[in-house]
């Protein structure tokens, strides 16, 4: 736990999130600056900076957990193709520090940026959480 850490503070539940599914490693909630609609995250519980501190084990988990999210938003929002990475450092564009691994739906022709500016909607976070951890909780079902 970092006191600094925003995702830390999501899982203390000190801040706010939209949440789609959680395991005993691994949160996944929407990211509120989505690149695209159903942009999501899977964040470790332990707090790790990035893959160099992040154990094996851990790394592992959010690898299987982020496989399964992007199976459950290509089913659900039926998009073209799903776009699954994570950063570590600074210079490879890094802005929250604490590892994790983003989910995003993509459809051909649109843009391909990683980051928005632009926060979402909150009554359209709130409607996409609430189909995905639907749809989550279907295809993660059995997954501790
Ligand atoms: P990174 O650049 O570290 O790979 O990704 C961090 C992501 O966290 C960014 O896409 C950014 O939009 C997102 N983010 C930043 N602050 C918050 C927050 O308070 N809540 C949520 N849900 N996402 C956040
Ligand atoms: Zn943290």
């Amino acid at each position: 736990m970092s006191e600094q850490c925003v995702f830390c503070q999501i899982l203390n539940q000190q801040a706010p999130c939209y949440p789609v599914h959680e395991t005993r490693y691994t949160k996944t909630f929407l990211d509120i600056f989505p690149a695209s609609p159903g942009h999501c995250l899977i964040v470790t519980k332990d707090h790790y900076q990035d893959i160099f501190e992040a154990t094996p084990e851990a790394i592992s988990m959010v690898g299987h957990v982020s496989t399964l999210i992007a199976h459950t938003v290509k089913q659900e929002l039926q998009c073209d193709g799903v776009g699954i990475f994570q950063l570590n450092g600074a210079a490879a564009g890094q802005t929250v520090f604490h590892y994790h691994m983003h989910v995003i739906p993509r459809n051909a022709g649109e843009d391909l940026a990683i980051h928005s500016r632009v926060s979402g909607d909150p009554e359209e976070l709130r409607a996409m959480a609430e189909r995905l951890s639907r749809r989550a909780a279907e295809m993660l079902d059995g997954v501790d």
